[in-house]
């Protein structure tokens, strides 16, 4: 595992924006912005030359990128668009038409940008990540200036040349990069799970304790708009599956069995697929860790809300336990599809689901119950693959949010009956299984939509 310190702040892993897939879609409209930017800063007599600008596609980005709008989202990030603010109808819109071109400013010039200047490279690319994205300042065939990023899963990008992004070196109070030093530092220190957290967002951010707290409110709250749409919209997902939404469906079966001892899990299923519905529809949503699996914590944290009547206090000592988790893996495995299949995307969001449930219970913490939770349920995601059909975030997705957001709760109760003292995998090792497992499984079971499910499509 590597030994930097985790710098990522609460609020790039908990990121706003339109769905489907944040590594296709939220990571590639922040390099597209990126590169943008980059465009106004290169010396007049380059600019003057230009003539257009590609967008060169490998990889993951490549093989599902249609069905993840990553060229909309790239359109979007050239035309100077964030992912917080943009109107997912508006980003809907683009490329709708083929001869419609995209203004790019470069300078004093303005490039046009035409859809087919978009390029789904099918031949492999000498790359350290499976998503990866080349822009290109070009004039005629000769490329003037170009940029490649990665796309890392949950919206972070890196650019080639460039260290993590999310780990630009800050000085945390209380560093730690694995769980055995995150629980070390809680002892050494004497400080609840919730108190560390605060004080590192507080370092890595600059922002007080009042404003940090606040946007957390504000992040459960994107997440709970997200659930309250998903359980009004009917009708189907757009895309050729023509999918059905069944949030709908589920909260009214749900409403009209209050008595019965199944509806506290249909109502879960509701939530968790009303959020994931709205994801497939290019809605706004919450990575948790990521848009494929932005359904598992607003549905549990919906839950906990409305049916457990947590207060906020609790809510938000929640959310910095699921924080905890998603760091952790991220930092030593990974959360994208791409690099490690569901168990990446679900698998992690599940993990934290667990350690949320679990912190909202024992208002005091216990970091080994938190520890077993999450463990629990990574454990029993290993392996998952990653096989959407067509390359839409719906088959297995949409489901598969409930799924996860079940297996919390289970992991939840398996570990706060009595048992977390005797677990015997740690966190930090099941993680490193998740890598191991990650790096062994074949890539066409890494959101290529090459086997698995994905070869059903034919039969939808
Ligand atoms: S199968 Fe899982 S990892 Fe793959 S796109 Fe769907 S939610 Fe994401």
């Amino acid at each position: 595992m590597t030994n930097q310190p985790i710098t990522t702040s609460v609020f790039d892993l908990f990121k706003v924006g339109p769905g489907p897939s944040s590594s296709h879609t939220i990571g590639p409209m922040k390099a597209a912005f990126d590169f943008r930017q980059r465009l106004s800063s290169l010396e007049p007599s380059i600019q003057q030359q230009a003539d257009a600008v590609h967008v060169l596609l490998y990889g993951s980005l490549s093989a599902t990128g249609k069905g993840h709008g990553t060229d909309r989202a790239i359109v979007a990030g050239l035309l100077g668009w964030q992912p917080e603010t943009t109107d997912p109808d508006a980003l809907l819109d683009l490329l709708r038409d083929s001869s419609v071109s995209y203004p790019i400013p470069v300078g004093e010039k303005t490039l046009e940008l035409e859809p087919q200047h978009i390029h789904f490279e099918r031949k492999r690319y000498d790359s350290p990540y499976a998503n990866t994205m080349v822009l290109q300042l070009r004039q005629g065939e000769q490329v003037l200036y170009e940029e490649e990023y990665y796309s890392v899963g949950g919206g972070f990008i890196i650019r080639k040349g460039e260290p993590d992004v999310a780990s630009d070196n800050q000085d945390v109070p209380f560093p730690y990069s694995s769980m055995a030093e995150l629980k070390e530092q809680l002892k050494t220190n004497n400080l609840t799970l919730d108190e560390l957290m605060i004080r590192n967002e507080m370092a890595i951010t600059n922002r007080s304790r009042a404003d940090i707290n606040q946007r957390i409110d504000q992040i459960l709250e994107f997440m709970h708009k997200a659930v309250r749409r998903g359980l009004r919209h009917k009708g189907t997902l757009p895309g050729s599956i023509k999918l059905t939404r069944k949030a709908p469906i589920l909260y009214q079966k749900a409403k009209g069995m209050s008595q019965s001892s199944d509806s506290f899990l249909i109502f879960l299923n509701a939530y968790c697929l009303a959020a994931s519905e709205e994801n497939a529809a290019g809605g706004i949503v919450v990575t948790a860790p990521t848009s494929g699996a932005s359904g598992v914590i607003p549905g549990l944290t919906y839950l906990a809300k409305h049916h457990f009547h947590h207060d906020k206090l609790t809510l938000r000592g929640g959310m910095l336990a699921a924080a905890a988790i998603g760091f952790l893996v991220k930092h030593n495995a990974s959360i994208s599809g791409a690099e490690m299949g569901c168990m990446g995307e679900v698998g992690t969001a599940s993990a934290m689901g667990a350690a949320f449930l679990t912190r909202c219970a024992q208002p005091n913490g216990s970091i080994s119950a938190i520890e077993a939770a999450a463990e629990i349920a990574i454990e029993h995601h290993l392996g998952m693959t990653c096989d959407p059909i067509g390359g839409y975030v719906q088959i297995p997705c949409i489901e598969r949010n409930a799924m996860g957001a079940v297996k919390s709760y289970n992991a939840f109760l398996l570990a706060t009956s009595g048992a977390a003292s005797v677990q015997k995998i740690s966190l930090d090792a099941v993680v490193k299984v998740m890598k191991a497992t990650g790096r062994d499984m074949s890539t066409k079971y890494k959101e290529t939509s090459e086997a698995g499910l994905a070869l059903s499509a034919t039969e939808c």
